[in-house]
């Protein structure tokens, strides 16, 4: 009989590290990846036929639950009308018109045109190249412990699995392209106002996750991001804000809607729950800026499978089914979720903050909330894996890492939380008694 085990070896065996992205093989956990085949709702199944409830949710995309009814339909609908065209599709215009329509805060609207992709790297890789090609300049700014995916320039102190890996960057990136990247630490106004002040004229652009969660959640300080805009404005640079995995997450016009304090990003990146599951990305500002893109501008970018009609049908039927009643499910069960987190912990002593961003939040083994990547790091990370593993053991697939966000449905109903709530006192004595050796 196939075992998670047996389907690991088989796995390693064939593909790198057993792998397709560096996060699924719990290199941090210190336990067997679980291979899994179905969910439904808000749970998994693997191979030996456990189930969890989920709080990976595919890294976001599951955000109505996994396989719901309404987007399995609308793919399944696609699917007999033909695979994909390598031509354009109504559908297309569909999601571009919904997506322009759902972006906006106090009559503003910062995406008149978009550009579909099917990777999040793709989508900020392409927001560089325009930012690059409006500007006329080479350098870009980025934060540690920020993650923009994986192309070229965007590794460096990057977060997600770079951070779970400990890697400062990596190996196969030209020196002279790492050095059209500069790293500044988070919520530091004033390391970024001397970066401006060095190099202001040669910036194309601050590239910045919308409120990070590839380090952990760790929220940007009230104004942050008006601050940078104004900054980037300024210096006739351009802010791109990354809201790959905050994009109709957090809120129906991601962190742009809710954050505190208004402000005016020029290029916005989308990813994950656009796509509902599928392999669907997107970048998106004012016609001016994205009219700059072929066929119309000089800035090339293309794509054989880029707005493929499953993936469409996908991402707008999720989208469809994101209104008022499902946000308020997801905050509701997040809010509840961290709180109990916080306490099962507080109950054993363990050193700990709970940092949220909107309904995203995860757990940090430190006494004070850490505000950049520095902090992150100097946390007791060694505490993680005891408790991540106290969870997978008692039913609850929390994300194999210290440094991912933690992501609930709105099909987390109460017997789903109550089951994460239950399991949080065992794992919460696990994490006290990890000791950095382990
Ligand atoms: C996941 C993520 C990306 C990369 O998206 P992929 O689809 O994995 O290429 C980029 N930016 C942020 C903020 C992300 O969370």
């Amino acid at each position: 009989m196939s075992t998670n085990q047996t389907e690991f070896d088989r796995a390693r065996a064939a593909m790198p590290g057993g792998v397709n992205s560096p996060v699924r093989a719990f290199g941090s956990v210190g336990t067997t990846p679980r291979f899994f085949v179905s969910a439904s709702g808000p749970r998994v199944t693997d191979v030996e036929g456990r189930e969890y409830v989920d709080l990976v949710g595919s890294w976001g995309p599951a955000i109505l639950g996994h396989a719901h009814p309404a987007v399995v339909k609308a793919v399944q609908d696609a699917a007999t009308r033909g695979l994909g065209f390598g031509a354009s599709t109504p559908g297309e215009t569909a999601l571009a018109e919904l997506v322009e329509a759902r972006i906006t805060r106090d009559g503003a609207r910062p995406i008149e045109k978009l550009r579909l992709v099917s990777t999040g790297t793709e989508a900020t890789m392409t927001a560089i190249r325009l930012a690059r090609g409006a500007t006329g300049r080479d350098l870009v700014v980025k934060f540690a412990g920020h993650y923009h995916g994986h192309s070229d320039g965007l590794l460096a102190e990057a977060g997600s699995g770079v951070a779970t890996l400990a890697m400062p960057g990596s190996a196969g990136v030209p020196a002279p392209i790492a050095a059209q990247t500069l790293v500044v630490p988070y919520n530091d106004l004033d390391a970024l106002g001397e970066v401006f002040a060095a190099r202001g004229d040669d910036i194309a652009a601050i590239i910045v996750e919308a409120a990070p969660a590839n380090m952990g959640i760790v929220p940007p300080a009230r104004g942050f991001n008006a601050a940078i805009a104004d900054l980037a404005h300024a210096h006739g640079a351009l802010l791109i804000l990354d809201e790959v995995l905050t994009g109709f997450r957090v809120g129906p016009a991601g962190w742009y809607g809710i954050d505190p304090v208004a402000f005016a990003p020029d290029l916005i990146t989308f990813g994950k729950v656009i796509g509902g599951g599928m392999p669907l990305a997107a970048l998106g500002g004012s016609a001016a800026l994205m009219d700059l893109l072929a066929p119309l501008g000089p800035v090339y970018q293309a794509g054989t499978l880029s707005g493929n009609p499953l993936a469409v049908a996908a991402g707008l039927a999720t989208l469809e089914n994101l209104d008022a009643a499902a946000y308020g499910r997801i905050d509701a069960a997040a809010a509840l979720i961290a709180q109990a987190t916080a306490s099962a912990l507080s109950a054993e002593g363990v050193a700990h903050v709970v940092q949220s961003s909107g309904n995203l939040f995860s757990v940090q083994f430190t006494a004070t909330a850490p505000h950049h990547y520095d902090s992150v790091k100097a946390q007791d990370a060694f505490r993680y894996p005891a408790f991540f593993r106290a969870m997978l053991d008692q039913g609850v697939s929390l994300p194999p890492s210290v440094f991912e966000a933690w992501f609930v449905s709105a099909a987390h109903d109460s017997e789903a939380v109550s089951q994460i709530i239950d399991a949080l006192p065992a794992a919460a004595k696990a994490a006290a008694e990890a000791t950095p050796a382990t």
